[in-house]
């Protein structure tokens, strides 16, 4: 069974087909059945339960609160199980929802996708990415001008040359290098004397496959080569928009050599080291918590 991580589960039917009808948006926005998630500086309303959760507002409340007018920035998320038809909206204020008998507040979307549910996590990720995609892409980059929202948010047109402009995915390889019993992770310079290390990544360049992505990347990072390449699983990261493509990739040499110019430090761990790190009980090593498909990928193959 594939491993669903956090940021992917979302369980919205993204409602394409509704998305092509704009009259017919408009029309679901103002119905009472609509649930609107607000953002505040990128960052989720959640409401405080036990168990935290996105803090959707009721179309009602929505208009109480007298938040947008404009229906060209509110966002279509698609439909949840009972066929509510779900919409996001980004507010240039920190506002006081106490009146409104709930208790609600804005929370950092990073720290917040470790207590809220997986299916929550993925909605987050959709509406975080594509709030902030639409945001920065204001201007045609084609002839610089201006452009609409189209389909809910997941098209922008451009109201001088008529060019469509679709929202953008950043792919990043993120591998776990071994060879026999043991691994190679590195140390980013944000995270030096931590004693935190992680899996090899970086951003794939254009014309390249997953596999010689990996490749590239590791060799640039490390210096070592590698043989056998195997994809395990991928993760949304909203932060704006990744999508880390895990892998596990077997070297075929052990001299490692450093891009000082990225890495602070990059070396072989022990098995027996990387499982006591996964079990927060290492002297010298600290690895990504489960947020981070890396922790995952470091898991498999230390339990293998
Ligand atoms: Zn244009």
């Amino acid at each position: 069974m594939s491993i669903i991580h956090t940021f992917s589960g979302n369980n919205l039917d993204r409602g394409d087909s509704t998305r092509h009808d704009e009259k017919k948006l408009e029309k679901l926005f103002e119905s009472r059945k609509a649930k609107i998630l607000t953002f505040y500086e990128l960052n989720p309303l959640i409401e405080n339960f036990e168990i935290p959760q996105l803090g959707w507002l009721t179309k009602d409340e929505f208009a109480e609160l007298k938040l947008s007018e404009d229906f060209s920035k509110i966002l279509f998320l698609g439909f949840d199980r009972d066929q509510s038809p779900c919409f996001a909206l980004e507010v240039n204020k920190n506002i006081e929802y106490k009146h409104l008998g709930r208790d609600l507040c804005y929370v950092d979307s990073r720290e917040i996708a470790t207590e809220i549910s997986e299916n929550e996590t993925g909605i987050l990720a959709q509406a975080k990415s594509n709030i902030e995609w639409n945001k920065k892409n204001k201007y045609c980059s084609s002839c610089s001008n201006p452009m609409e929202p189209f389909r809910g948010g997941i098209m922008r047109k451009c109201l001088g040359c008529n060019l469509e402009h679709f929202p953008r995915t950043d792919p990043v390889v993120i591998m776990l290098v071994y060879k026999n019993d043991r691994c190679v992770l590195g140390q980013t310079r944000l995270r030096q004397k931590s004693g935190f290390y992680s899996c090899l990544a970086g951003f794939m360049d254009q014309g390249e496959s997953i596999e010689e992505a990996v490749r590239r990347e590791v060799k640039e990072e490390s210096g070592l080569q590698i043989g056998e390449i195997k994809y395990h699983s991928s993760q949304p990261w909203p932060f704006p928009s990744s999508l880390m493509i895990g892998c596990h990739a077997e070297a075929t040499n052990e001299k490692i050599i450093i891009d000082k110019n990225e890495m602070t430090d990059v070396k072989w761990f022990a098995k027996e080291e990387v499982i006591l790190a996964l079990k927060n009980k290492s002297k010298i090593l600290n690895v990504p918590g489960p947020i981070a498909i890396a922790h995952h990928l470091i898991k498999s193959w230390a339990y293998n």
